[in-house]
């Protein structure tokens, strides 16, 4: 951040980088509230590890999402957003203007708009996470990793949307691609079940969870048990691919803000605006029902407007208690 002029206090520090982040800065930019943009744990968010975006207005032909991504933060960049390519480990809210604390820097906000959205799940398992940092062929992201596996057997875990999209999208280079589904139907959506179902490399493994993932250095295989049988088998794969939904970056903001049993922080109905004044929520970090990039960006142009709002009022409420004290 060691670049950038801050302003003491800042009118909005907006934390996270998807489109409800970048979404939220431009509302902010254009409102002259002169936004301070936290990066977050992934600058540009999921989108920056997709392929191609079909489903965002505006692009007919589609768009890659790190392309997508990248012209969304030179549109706020138009207007002055400042970018710190630091991550938020802790904010302060029990006193106005809040504290805002990262990358060594704190921050004096008048307002805070979250935006940190979700990171993929991961089973749990002590193996699955040596082998997911030492790049050993556990991934949550097909997109970006499954070029590597021309010709290998892998294992794809969940029953989802994002699971039969990976699984699908992993026959373009694996010899056979296995859904390891832990129950006896798939929660996907019928086109997206039908695609998996009709792809003669992919082969659905019901009522199996993974119990280990074997190998030293790289997946040799994994440790299933049937669910209803409590039968154990072992599949050999080269490679484990996680797809068992998401998990919302909302720790810093927990001793704070409400959240739910999943760990989205909680907002008014039907606004962006939190318990705590002045403080606003966006993306998905508080929606765990559409998660699509257009309702984030929605979702961060509410919490830009109600921020600039509230801000407006609180100054000029103060403005009068300050006239009133005369
Ligand atoms: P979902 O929550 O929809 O599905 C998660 C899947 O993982 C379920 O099958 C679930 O099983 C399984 N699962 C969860 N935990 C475990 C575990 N510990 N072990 C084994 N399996 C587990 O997440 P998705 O990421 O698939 O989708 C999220 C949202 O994004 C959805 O709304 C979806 O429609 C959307 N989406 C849309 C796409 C598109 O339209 N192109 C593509 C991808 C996502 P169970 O069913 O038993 O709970």
């Amino acid at each position: 951040m060691s670049d950038i002029k801050l302003n003491d206090p800042e009118k909005v520090v907006i934390i996270g980088t998807g489109p409800a982040g970048y979404t939220a800065a431009l509302y902010a930019a254009r409102g002259n509230m002169e936004p301070l943009v936290f990066d977050g744990i992934l600058p540009g968010g999921q989108l920056m590890i997709t392929t191609d975006v079909d489903n965002f207005p505006g692009f007919p032909e589609g768009i890659m999402g790190p392309e997508l991504m990248m012209q969304m933060r030179a549109q706020c960049e138009r207007f002055g957003t400042r970018y710190a390519s630091d991550i938020v480990e802790e904010v302060d809210f029990s006193s106005w203007p809040y504290t805002v604390k990262g990358g060594g820097y704190e921050v004096k906000a008048q307002t805070v708009i979250i935006a940190t959205g979700a990171s993929a799940r991961y089973l749990g398992l002590p193996n699955e996470e040596r082998l997911q940092k030492s790049g050993g062929g556990v991934s949550a992201c097909a997109t970006c990793d499954g070029f590597f596996y021309q010709g290998v057997d892998l294992a794809v875990v969940g029953g989802g949307d994002s699971a039969c999209e990976e699984a699908t999208f992993l026959t373009k280079f694996a010899s056979k691609v296995y859904m390891l589904v832990r129950r006896d139907q798939l929660r996907a959506s019928k086109i997206m079940q039908k695609r998996a179902l009709n792809n003669d490399k992919i082969e659905i493994i019901w009522n199996t969870s993974v119990e280990d993932v074997l190998g030293d250095t790289s997946v040799t295989g994994l440790a299933l048990i049937n669910n209803k049988t409590g039968e154990k088998s072992t599949l050999a794969v080269g490679g484990m691919f996680l797809a068992i939904g998401h998990v919302p970056n909302s720790e810093p903001f927990k001793k704070w803000l409400a959240t739910d049993e999943s760990g989205y922080i909680e907002t008014l109905p039907g606004q962006a605006a939190t318990a705590i004044p002045g403080v606003f929520a966006a993306g998905d970090i508080q929606d765990h029902v559409y998660r699509q990039a257009i309702t984030a960006a929605g979702s961060g142009c509410m919490a830009a407007l109600e921020a600039e709002r509230w801000l407006e009022t609180r100054l000029e409420e103060l403005a009068e208690a300050a006239e009133a004290s005369k």
